[in-house]
């Protein structure tokens, strides 16, 4: 089977890159044909307005995926935006696709309503300070068309304060807890790139004739957007692409070291990159069971990341069950488990540290694999355009 899929270079990878998608990349690429590709045209989709540290993420990605085990010799690795063609068959793609296949995309659809709401938090605030900032002004003696001139200017400030103050977290609102929005996204993705992303990702796959696409429940209905797409055209020009099919897999749950999601931006992640001393300053700084404050305390390993991390990283599945009976029991202290958890998750780090540290000597060399890659990428993806000029009537 033909395999395609892609990742946004958004900075160094972490514990949960790897379990939730390397490790099924680094297996998949011993049993089939695979392209994984550097998605950096997805990564504009988001974050178009700071591109100032988008070369340097792209080289940290080629880095990280060649220390996990993705092989060159086994996988085609390559930058999505050095193989033009894709752009091209997302024009093309984008002339076919009805709007509304986008607008129902639930993506986009939690996206925009989220914003609403927040929109909407950020303009009542406006509307209350505006009372406030003009009471205040009556009591000085100010002209009234000097006022009227920078009202306008101080309130979007101070929206815009009362915004930042809201996603660092020193206003916490309930509404903002279950809104999965973030500061960028609250001022950048009302956009066509963002809408028409799915289109862009049905090209990254479609151009490859790829048949299976490794997903996460989340991004099936991408997948079938895709092959909505590939139906549509087969349709209006002849068959030219197959329908790849979501191949799903189950991965372990890997918390951040405060139990939430492990992201960058929660500043919960622990990267490959990161030394040893880091990664111990992270662990002993876990959250735990918050019933379990002192070390006698009986404590609940299954709400705890720790133990989490434990069933990962500790290889003796009977130490995994005394530390279970000894947690409950209020024998074992978070500060002994939490060692004991560091020397299996070291374990498993070190031999990617050092693989990772003889990679970045010879940059160079990871530079000419994903030169390497992307003119084969090119070579099987023109072929494709070719195809579909010529069913299209094109030029
Ligand atoms: S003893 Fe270990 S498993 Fe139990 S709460 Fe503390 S860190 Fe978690």
């Amino acid at each position: 089977m033909r395999i395609v899929s892609g990742m946004r270079p958004t900075g160094k990878l972490h514990l949960g890159h790897y379990f939730g998608v390397i490790k099924n990349w680094v297996k998949l690429q011993d049993e089939h044909e695979t392209f994984f590709f550097v998605a950096d045209w997805h990564a504009l989709t988001t974050a178009y307005k700071k591109t100032s540290d988008l070369k340097r993420n792209i080289r940290e990605l080629m880095i990280d995926w060649l220390t996990l085990g993705l092989d060159p010799q086994k996988s085609i690795l390559f930058v999505q935006s050095r193989v033009k063609e894709h752009a091209e068959l997302h024009l093309l793609f984008s002339m076919i696709t009805p709007k509304s296949w986008l607008e129902w995309n639930p993506t986009y659809k939690d996206m925009k309503y989220n914003l609403l709401r927040l929109q909407d938090i950020a303009l009542q605030f406006k509307g209350g300070l505006r009372d406030v900032v003009r009471e205040f002004m009556n009591m000085i003696p100010y002209k009234v068309e000097d006022f009227e001139r920078f009202e306008e200017h101080l309130l979007d400030d101070l929206a815009e304060t009362f915004i930042s103050a809201l996603f660092e977290g020193e206003i916490e609102p309930e509404l903002l807890k279950n809104l999965n929005v973030s500061k960028r996204d609250f001022y950048e993705t009302d956009t066509y790139g963002f809408l028409g992303y799915p289109v862009l990702q049905a090209a990254d796959i479609l151009i490859y004739k790829g048949q299976g696409v490794p997903v996460g429940e989340d991004q099936l209905p991408h997948i079938e957007l895709t092959r909505e797409i590939a139906r549509r055209f087969n349709h209006l020009y002849g068959e030219i692409f197959p329908e790849p099919e979501a191949l799903l897999t189950e991965t372990p749950k890997v918390p951040g070291t405060d139990g939430r999601k492990m992201s960058k931006s929660y500043n919960n992640a622990i990267f490959f990159a990161d030394t040893e001393e880091e990664v111990k300053t992270k662990v002993m700084k876990m959250f735990t069971d918050p019933q379990k404050l002192r070390r006698n305390d009986p404590g609940r390993p299954d709400l705890c990341p720790v133990f989490m991390y434990h069933k990962l990283f500790t290889k003796d599945s009977s130490k995994i069950e005394q530390i279970d009976r000894d947690c409950r029991s209020g024998k074992l202290g978070c500060v002994d488990c939490k060692r004991m958890m560091l020397e299996g998750l070291e374990a498993f780090l070190k031999p990617f540290r050092e693989k990772r540290e003889e990679i970045e000597e010879n940059v160079r060399d990871v530079e000419e694999i994903f030169l390497e890659g992307s003119s084969k990428a090119r070579e099987l993806a023109s072929k494709t355009m070719e195809e579909v000029r010529e069913a299209m009537n094109l030029g």
